[in-house]
């Protein structure tokens, strides 16, 4: 067995203990690999041991690595997006988690309109309100929710938020619960369903499973570090 073949079960483990502590199925998490750095060797590896979803954070790495691996594979984006890259990466990826701001939003749904797609997305929420990070404040979403509604190419399917880094869970615990509640709360004032919470990386990604989370993004847990 490869070493990622070891890291994957292991992880696949540890997901589906998590979920069953959430009342869920293993089934009901989905485990994005993060394979941002990686070159597509790396990614073969993973697809060898049955991995098919993969995360990465920028559009120009999507753009190398999809055509050189097998067309079954599924592809997120998971960092920030800029205007001028959505018409090359929307027809590649299944999903955009960090739409920021309603002028992106706006952007994609154009470019979706002009090319006949209906991509799905994700809200990024801004949990700890960090300068440093991306995403809307809980405030700014619950006032542009209307406005993204109106975007009728998007599928919003739910929000992910990047908490501050701790190793002690419990400090990062209530980040996840916040982004649960603060998904409930859109959900009443949309009237529509989000189901999907994209929280959850290498270090942390058992205790948002047990607050909820429907995809995890692991990256060094599966790959190693980044160097
Ligand atoms: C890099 C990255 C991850 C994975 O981080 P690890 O700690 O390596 O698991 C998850 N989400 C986002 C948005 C990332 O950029």
């Amino acid at each position: 067995m490869s070493e990622i073949q070891i890291n994957l079960e292991a992880i696949r483990e540890r997901i589906s203990a998590a979920a069953k502590r959430s009342g869920r199925a293993a089934a009901d998490v989905e485990l994005l690999a993060v394979s941002k750095t990686k070159p597509v060797e790396i990614l073969q590896e993973a697809v060898e041991a049955g991995q098919l979803a993969f995360g990465e954070n920028r559009v120009q790495e999507i753009l190398l690595k999809h055509p050189q691996l097998p067309s079954k594979l599924r592809w997120h984006l998971i960092g920030p997006l800029q205007s001028n890259k959505v018409r090359k990466v929307l027809p590649l990826v299944e999903m955009i988690h960090a739409v920021d701001s309603l002028a992106i939003a706006k952007d994609i749904n154009r470019i979706a309109g002009e090319l006949g797609l209906h991509p799905k997305v994700l809200i990024e929420i801004n949990v700890a309100a960090e300068s440093s990070k991306h995403g809307f404040s809980p405030d700014q979403i619950r006032e542009d929710l209307e406005a993204l509604y109106e975007l009728d190419r998007l599928y919003i399917q739910g929000v992910m938020c990047i908490p501050p880094f701790d190793l002690a869970l419990e400090k990062v615990r209530p980040y996840f619960v916040n982004l649960r509640e603060l998904r409930d709360d859109l959900e009443k004032r949309g009237g529509a369903p989000l189901p999907q919470l994209s929280m959850g990386m290498s270090h942390d990604f058992e205790v948002a499973i047990e607050e909820g989370a429907t995809i995890v993004r692991v990256g060094s847990a599966i790959f190693g570090g980044r160097g």
